[in-house]
């Protein structure tokens, strides 16, 4: 059968798809599985309630998507973002398919969100939305069905209302549902860390494949929020100069680099503010974080920031990927003519669902990991998928998206293979 490839006007989505069609294209990948794969198994659209502090009811409208759940349950974060859609939705749960199957975890792919801005609720708004929104999408989550966690906008605290929301629901505690939960609360040590440590390790990796020592690498860091900021300390403290974090207000360069744990500090101290106000020796404020004159970037913050328009301005020769989708696909091949190396975002952060996994295996045994045993399986994880990635790009000579997109796809195939057609 021959089919006809899907397109999407969401740009996320059409991105999605079309490295998906590429890869499946090159891999050979038959077009009955090309179909089915190029299609998610379901897109719940709810709508959310809320009554907001002056008592006017607002009704915000909310997502699931489960790409696939070939290989065990979807598995994919919750974020909170004006922007969010089904279509987003659809684009990152593809995305995390991808992900698990290439980190070798037993789960597929979902994504979910609301469209709010958080920003500006309060945080009784946000928990009534929160609670609101598990309720309704209760029907589809569950332990060995769907296992969301946190994503943009969403941490710890929106886990607990969403697993106490389940949990008072099915009148049972319900730990393994939701992950990326706080210590205290079924979580797992090592969980907050695991995504920008993971980003850091491949971005460690390729300086070791390049031979090259990461005293002598500035770095610049975009977003400062979980990820960004755990990916600057590891960087820090493997010994690089990391000289530009930002957030959305404004970048803090600095060439003679940024005391991350002072920043860190800074952050503590003055959590509304979040970076506005913090300065370091030789610290500026510019613009564009993007085109700094730096040897590492770290994209740790939303999609699409290089692209068409400002990948010719990239001065760094190594991209890592800590965001979703922080590069465009005509942004991607601009890099690739350049020769700059990008490791996709679905190898660099692939930490955090892998730390879900350890979250998740902890909280069905009932036994809790010490942080180093944490650490030590999530290092030695994103240190084979890197090598794995990395010599099979060599070894095809194919850039390392297109080569992870083409382990991770022959892994999901297989499985839909073996179980047939009647998922
Ligand atoms: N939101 C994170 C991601 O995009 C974590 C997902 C998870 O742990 O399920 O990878």
């Amino acid at each position: 059968m021959s089919v006809t490839r899907r397109t999407a006007t969401n740009v996320l989505l059409d991105t999605a798809l079309k490295n998906f069609y590429g890869a499946a294209e090159e891999m050979r990948l038959s077009e009955d599985l090309i179909a089915i794969l190029g299609n998610s198994e379901r897109r719940l659209e709810v709508s959310v309630p809320v009554e907001m502090d002056d008592g006017s009811i607002h009704v915000f409208k909310g997502y699931r998507v489960q790409h696939s759940t070939a290989i065990g349950p979807a598995k994919g974060g919750i974020r909170f973002h004006p922007d969010v859609d089904v279509d987003e939705c659809e684009a990152l749960a593809m995305l995390m398919t991808w992900k698990c199957s290439l980190a070798g975890i037993p789960y597929g792919g979902g994504k979910g969100g609301i469209s709010c801005n958080p920003q500006v609720m309060s945080p009784k708004e946000k928990e009534r939305m929160s609670r609101a929104f598990a309720a309704r999408i209760a029907p589809i989550v569950g332990t060995w069905k769907d296992v969301p966690a946190p994503d943009v906008n969403t941490g710890g605290q929106e886990m607990v209302w969403f697993m106490d929301t389940i949990s008072k629901m099915h009148g049972q505690v319900e730990p393994g549902i939701f992950t990326g939960k706080p210590i205290s609360y079924w979580g797992s040590k090592g969980r907050t860390a695991a995504t920008g440590y993971g980003v850091a390790t491949c971005g460690l990796e390729l300086l070791k494949v390049v031979g090259k020592d990461p005293k002598d690498i500035r770095v610049a860091i975009q977003g400062f929020g979980n990820v960004g900021q755990y990916t600057a300390l590891t960087m820090e403290e493997a010994g690089a100069k990391v000289v530009a974090i930002s957030n959305t207000r404004g970048v803090y360069y600095s060439p003679k680099g940024i005391d991350i744990k002072k920043a860190l500090a800074y952050i503590e101290e003055h959590p509304r503010e979040r970076l506005e106000g913090f300065t370091c020796d030789g610290c500026e404020k510019i613009d564009d974080i993007v085109s700094l004159d730096c040897d590492m970037f770290f994209p740790c913050a939303l999609e699409g920031v290089v692209n068409a328009k400002n990948a010719d301005q990239v001065k760094a020769k190594w991209i890592v990927e800590g965001a979703n989708g922080p590069v465009t696909p005509e942004g991607d091949e601009i890099l690739d003519k350049r020769g700059i190396i990008v490791v996709p975002d679905f190898l660099a952060n692939s930490g955090g669902v892998i730390g879900s996994y350890f979250e998740w295996a902890q909280d069905l045994s009932g036994y809790f990991w010490p942080e180093d045993e944490y650490n030590k399986r999530l290092m030695h994880i994103m240190k084979g998928n890197f090598k794995l990635v990395w010599d099979y790009a060599q070894s095809k000579k194919i850039k390392m998206r297109r080569a992870a997109f083409m382990a991770a796809i022959q892994r999901v195939a297989d499985v839909v293979r073996l179980r047939g057609v009647f998922l």
